[in-house]
C-alpha cells in the first residue's frame, strides 16, 4: 500500500503516510528497525513507483477525505525503508504541493551528503533527520550502515543541509539501552542537534 492513514502524530497532527520505498529497501539496517531485518540493503537511488502513480493515489485519497469532511496536516514520506532511496521523491514533492498541504519527510539521513537529496529535500516543508549516535563505532553498531557509507560525510552533509533548508528540521534519536544511551554519545549527539560540530 502506497498511501495510508491519516494517522494522528504528535508532531505532525493528522499524517497522511506516503510509502514510496518497498519494505525494508534501506540504506540501515538498524538494530530496533520495527519492520524487520533489511533485506535489500543499497545506496543506490532509483524509482520505485513513477512521481504520477503516488500523486494520483495521493489525489484519490485526498478527494475521500475531503467528502468525509476529514482534515489532513501533513502529507507524510514515511516508508518501510529509507524514502531518499526514492530518485523521484524531489519531483513527487513538487506535483504533491498542488494540494496546499504541507509536505513532511522523515529519512535516516544517510545520503545527505548527495547534493541532489540535500535538493530534493529542500523541497518539502518539514524534514526530519535521523542521529542516533555521532560516535563512529556506536553508529555501526545501533544503524548497522551499508558498507560504503561514511558517518563524516553524513554529518557534514547534515550541517550543509541545515544551513540552507528554510522549512522546519527536526532530528530524531532512538535511544537504545546500553548502546547509545551514555552520556558520551549523548552529549555529543546532542551537540550536532543543537547545530553546532563535535
Ligand atoms: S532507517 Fe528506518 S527503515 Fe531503515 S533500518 Fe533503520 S529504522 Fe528500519
Amino acid at each position: 500500500m502506497i498511501i495510508f492513514g491519516p494517522v494522528p502524530s504528535r508532531r505532525l497532527g493528522r499524517s497522511l503516510g506516503v510509502n514510496n520505498i518497498p519494505p525494508k529497501v534501506c540504506s540501515y539496517s538498524c538494530i530496533y528497525c520495527q519492520v524487520g531485518a533489511t533485506d535489500s540493503m543499497s545506496i543506490k537511488r532509483k524509482e520505485f513507483y513513477s512521481s504520477d502513480q503516488i500523486y494520483y493515489e495521493v489525489a484519490e485519497k485526498v478527494r475521500q477525505l475531503i467528502k468525509l469532511g476529514e482534515k489532513i496536516d501533513n502529507i507524510t514520506f514515511v516508508p518501510d525503508g529509507e524514502p531518499t532511496l526514492d530518485i523521484n521523491i524531489g519531483n513527487t514533492i513538487e506535483k504533491l504541493k498542488s494540494f496546499g498541504i504541507k509536505i513532511a519527510v522523515i529519512t535516516n539521513a544517510s545520503l545527505i551528503w548527495d547534493i541532489q537529496v540535500q535538493k530534493d529535500l529542500m523541497k518539502a516543508d518539514w524534514v526530519s533527520l535521523k542521529i542516533d549516535s555521532v560516535i563512529e563505532n556506536i553508529w555501526r553498531k545501533i544503524n548497522r550502515p551499508h558498507g560504503l557509507l561514511d558517518l563524516q560525510k553524513i554529518l557534514h552533509g547534515i550541517e550543509e543541509f541545515a544551513a540552507s533548508f528554510r522549512g522546519i528540521l527536526v532530528t530524531e534519536t532512538m535511544l537504545v539501552k546500553g548502546v547509545n544511551d551514555n552520556r558520551e554519545s549523548l552529549s555529543k549527539t546532542a551537540q550536532i542537534d543543537k547545530g553546532n560540530k563535535t
